[in-house]
């Protein structure tokens, strides 16, 4: 130096430093770090919701051909409008209409790159200065990690466990004030597995009516479901209080490395009317970029011409992982799932750590799984569940039963001498 250059002296935004120490990717790789390399086991992964790699779970052939199709007509090959292809706007508006007692109209619809990135701009248009927004606890992460990037601030209400993990409605309302944004809810849920029945989703549009709040509804896991209740739509009760419905193919189509998403306004009763929303979420779309004009033209195909059976195919395997890893997890004294799985691709258990010897919380539980028997799940803090953890059962047969067995002798291995 001394001849008058400067430093690079950048800096980048400290907001962004440190998230990902506590979202799922960062931790599953902190745990894949302490795995034995030694070790003669094969790792198994439960702990993320892609269960892609898996052969019993690739998409359908119609829509991999869709996809093809699409990119060899050379139609697309343009830059395809902010708010995404005219076509694929209208195929998700009828898709959506098929389970809700009135019509989307293609610009209800705003099509994403995947349903994160309507997470990430629905949150961007709501955040004005000093609003809070209500987030489920156990949850999903990403939306606590968006919500503090955009300086809103998070207020949990919590799922009760003992009661199929409802939303605890009572503390809904007392969280609530005249900043709150909107509540978040995620049916089939992640991480829990439950799926809500007609009456309690009625309810908490009841209660979001009475507050005057939105209802942002995660249905990502849409129709992914093979438990006693059917799959309902929180739109089907959007003439109480307005909807963002958010969704992807990532989840009920298999493919989450196609980025394509949604982001879908339902207001039937019109009370969105006159305010500013729809024209924060075109000016939102205008500074991010959607996903790939290829595969947005291969969407109305996709969302119209998959094979029933296709469906019905994941859903019944889906049934039989979550019934073996619930049953097996049920014979673990050390372990407790309050719920067997309804929908989605996960579970929780909770560590009962007073009938362990050596295990103090449950990354530490992950931490020593990861070393001893090469088995990554996800420790339960992650999604606001201090002690437990999520286990996705969405994976092999035989991955599902080594991967549940393995926890099991390590389990027995630590657990306290008078447990055994
Ligand atoms: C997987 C998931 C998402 C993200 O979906 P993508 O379409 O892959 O972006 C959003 N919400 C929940 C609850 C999820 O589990």
């Amino acid at each position: 130096m001394g001849n008058g250059e400067k430093n690079f002296n950048v800096q980048g935004n400290e907001r962004l430093i440190g998230s990902s120490d506590t979202m799922i990717r960062g931790v599953l790789d902190l745990l894949k770090g302490n795995v034995e390399r030694s070790m003669q086991k094969s790792m198994i992964v439960l702990g993320h919701g892609d269960p892609t790699s898996f052969p019993g779970f690739r998409t359908t052939q119609d829509a991999e051909e869709a996809v093809l199709e699409a990119l060899k007509s050379a139609q697309y090959n343009c830059y395809a409008p902010p708010a995404g292809l005219p076509s694929a706007r209208r195929a998700v508006a009828e898709y959506l209409s098929r389970d809700v007692p009135y019509e989307l109209s293609s610009t209800d619809v705003h099509i994403t790159s995947g349903c994160s990135h309507a997470i990430e701009i629905i949150l961007k248009v709501l955040a004005r200065p000093g609003v809070n927004i209500l987030l489920p606890k156990p949850g999903f992460p990403y939306y606590e990690a968006i919500a503090e990037f955009n300086q809103i601030e998070v207020r949990h209400y919590d799922l009760i466990s003992e009661r199929g993990w409802e939303i605890n409605l009572d503390q809904v309302e007392a969280l609530a004030d005249d900043n709150t944004a909107a509540i978040v809810v995620i049916n089939p849920g992640n991480p829990s597995g439950s799926v809500y029945s007609y009456q309690h989703l009625e309810r908490v549009a009841v209660i979001a009516k009475l507050l005057g709040i939105p209802i942002i509804a995660d249905e990502v896991y849409d129709h992914l479901t093979f438990g006693s209740n059917p799959f309902v739509r929180m739109g089907v009760f959007a003439s109480l209080a307005p909807v963002f419905t958010l969704g992807s193919i990532s989840k009920r189509w298999l493919a989450p490395g196609w980025r394509v998403g949604w982001l879908a306004i339902c207001d039937p009763a019109g009370n969105f009317q006159g305010n500013t929303i729809d024209n924060c979420i075109k000016g939102c779309l205008n500074i991010v970029s959607g996903p790939a004009t290829f595969i947005q033209g291969a969407i109305p195909q996709i969302l119209e011409n998959t094979r029933k059976e296709f469906f019905s195919d994941i859903n019944a395997k889906l049934k039989e992982c979550a019934e073996i890893a619930y049953d097996k997890i049920k014979e673990i004294p050390l372990l407790t799932c309050p719920l067997k799985p309804e929908g989605s691709m996960f579970l929780m258990v909770r560590l009962n750590l007073d009938l362990f010897e050596d295990v103090t919380d449950d990354l530490d539980f992950c931490l020593k799984l990861a070393r001893e028997e090469s088995l990554l799940v996800l420790p339960g803090f992650v999604v606001g569940m201090k002690n437990w953890i999520r286990i996705t059962f969405a994976a092999g047969l035989s991955t599902l039963e080594d991967g549940i067995g393995r926890m099991k002798s390590f389990c027995m291995r630590h657990s306290l001498a008078a447990a055994r």
